[in-house]
């Protein structure tokens, strides 16, 4: 049964090996097993692991093109895909919705700022928009076009990263999924693929004959998953050093000249 809505306010462990899930409404379900998959801000991922985020050094500041036109530069390079703008430290990606919309990200090398928290927004678009203008001054008018066609408020993104090589004991009786398990910044384009290929792997192991209890089940679904986010942890990794160089496209160039060569040579 799916309860919509439902905020967890605590998950406690009981004596017997379950856990207590308590609710916002007052209500509590005590489960023998809870998949824990609440994202970056995981509570739940205290009860499994010491491990948290640590912030990647780069921030996206994002906004939308609801309905961008013909005449949309962003848009139109945008095309069914992605669009990829680099220059030293600093980036304007660009990525096509499945409403047609397209979300421009302006990707910046940065501290991060204490004062928001991830998903903030800004109220003073104006401000926003003459920042980014000042921050990208000298690139193509073309691409800061962008900048006067998002209709949509801009959000604060600071991307996060959980370390490739993780290890944990298992806990009885409780698991993590997806960004709580294992998040990282989005340059591999990974991150809901993971995610559901986590929860489709943990449905088979709990249900393989070679698992007789929910324990088992835990350790094997675990240690796969940790053993596959390991590589994809270091790719997300690598692609964010690759895109926001301080040697602008030169990297990006070098990988794609690999790849051909390598292709070339099989
Ligand atoms: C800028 C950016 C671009 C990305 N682009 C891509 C991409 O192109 N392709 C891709 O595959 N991935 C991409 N990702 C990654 C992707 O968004 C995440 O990996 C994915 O959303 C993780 O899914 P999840 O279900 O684990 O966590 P989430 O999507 O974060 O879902 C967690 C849910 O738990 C809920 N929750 C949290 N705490 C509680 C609580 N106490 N009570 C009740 N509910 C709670 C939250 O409200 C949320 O709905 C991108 C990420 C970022 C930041």
């Amino acid at each position: 049964m799916i309860t919509w809505g439902a905020t967890v306010t605590g998950v406690t462990p009981l004596p017997d090996g379950r856990h207590r899930v308590s609710l916002a409404d007052g209500a509590h379900h005590d489960a023998d097993l809870v998949i824990a998959c609440d994202g970056i801000r995981s509570h739940a991922r205290s009860l499994v692991t010491g491990e948290q985020p640590t912030y990647s050094g780069i921030t996206f500041i994002h906004g939308d093109l609801r309905d961008p036109g013909p005449g949309s530069f962003v848009a139109r390079n945008t095309g069914e895909g992605i669009l990829h703008a680099l220059g030293d430290n600093k980036a304007i990606l660009a990525q096509r919705a499945a409403d047609r919309s397209v979300r421009v990200y302006f990707a910046l090398r940065t501290p991060e700022d204490p004062a928001r928290t991830l998903g903030d927004r800004f109220a003073d678009t104006a401000a926003v928009r003459a920042h980014l203008r000042e921050t990208f001054a000298g690139w193509s008018p073309d691409l800061l076009s962008a900048l006067d066609e998002i209709d949509t408020d801009f959000a604060y993104w600071p991307l996060y990263g959980l370390p490739a090589h993780q290890h944990w004991q298992p806990h009885t009786g409780i698991t993590l999924l997806g960004d709580a398990a294992h998040v990282m910044p989005p340059f591999g384009g990974q991150g809901v693929n993971m995610a559901l290929l986590d929860a489709v792997e943990l449905v088979h192991t709990l249900f393989s004959p070679q698992c007789t209890t929910i324990d088992e089940a835990i350790v094997v679904f675990e240690q796969a998953m940790l053993d596959r986010m390991a590589g994809a942890i270091l790719d997300a990794d690598a692609g964010g050093e690759m895109l926001l160089s301080p040697a602008g496209t030169a990297p990006l160039l070098d990988h794609f000249a690999a790849a051909a060569a390598a292709e070339a040579g099989q």
